[in-house]
């Protein structure tokens, strides 16, 4: 049940284990491979889809799979809120893994018994890289944050634990704010942290908040190019009118 099995390799939901990122491009891959082909049982490789008795890979299954796995969590709508924003499907899981406390941050490797070297946040170099400290309470990341909430008239005191920044993030909006756009920014700001996080430590990148910020922008602007059709701002235009492109009604 649960899992994924070729010849002497099997990857299974219960392990309950975070995955590494080149696992979850493998999964993602997959997932997309299986919805637009018939598997070919001549190729070699032989998959079977455990999760449904008949081992055909569907939506259905794949979604009772992770609901599965969500009932044990606490039921607080954030599973629902990802999955409604219809974002291609590396954005969904790397926000459900951030939600879930999931990513190989330097402290969850070493939780893991890895040898990751050093401990310390790769932005300030002070606290230990947990994903509330990276992606919300490091001094250097904190005034992206402010930045973003001030262009909706937000201020405020941060949860520390990504699942409760996500569900406050969603819930906790000014009126007039483009909810999905809002809730996207999310997403887009957060793996545009990541992105960054991932250059300095593995391209010897250096920290810049304002890129942080710009690479989520222009983010969410492919998004909305690509998911609203009456979408169609030049992106130079909507860009430098950030706040506005939050507070039109509607969306
Ligand atoms: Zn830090």
């Amino acid at each position: 049940m649960g899992a994924f099995k070729e010849a002497g390799w099997e990857w299974d939901f219960r392990w309950r284990r975070p995955l590494f990122d080149n696992e979850i491009e493998m999964a993602v891959s997959f997932l997309s491979d299986v919805t637009q082909s018939t598997i070919q049982a001549h190729k070699g490789d032989q998959w079977e889809w455990k999760a449904d008795p008949s081992g055909q890979y569907t939506v259905k299954s794949a979604y009772l799979v992770l609901w599965e796995e969500l009932s044990e969590q606490q039921q607080d709508g954030a599973f629902e809120e990802l999955w409604k924003l219809k974002l291609p499907s590396k954005f969904v899981i790397f926000a459900w893994r951030l939600i879930r406390d999931r990513l190989p941050t330097r402290v969850n490797l070493n939780r893991r018994q890895i040898q990751v070297g050093e401990l310390t946040c790769p932005f300030c170099g002070g606290e230990e890289e947990s994903a509330g400290h990276l992606f919300l309470q490091c001094g250097k990341i904190i005034s992206v944050w402010w930045e973003s909430l001030s262009w909706v008239g937000l201020s405020g005191v941060f949860p520390n634990h990504p699942r409760q920044h996500f569900i406050q993030h969603i819930h906790g909006m000014v009126e007039g704010v483009r909810s999905s756009k809002w809730k996207r920014w999310w997403l887009a700001l957060t793996w545009s942290i990541w992105q960054q996080r991932n250059n300095i430590i593995f391209s010897n990148g250096s920290f810049d908040a304002n890129r942080i910020l710009d690479n989520a922008v222009f983010l969410l602007w492919t998004w909305l190019t690509n998911l609203e059709k009456d979408f169609n701002m030049h992106f130079n235009y909507w860009s430098s009118n950030i706040r506005a492109a939050f507070l039109n009604r509607g969306g």
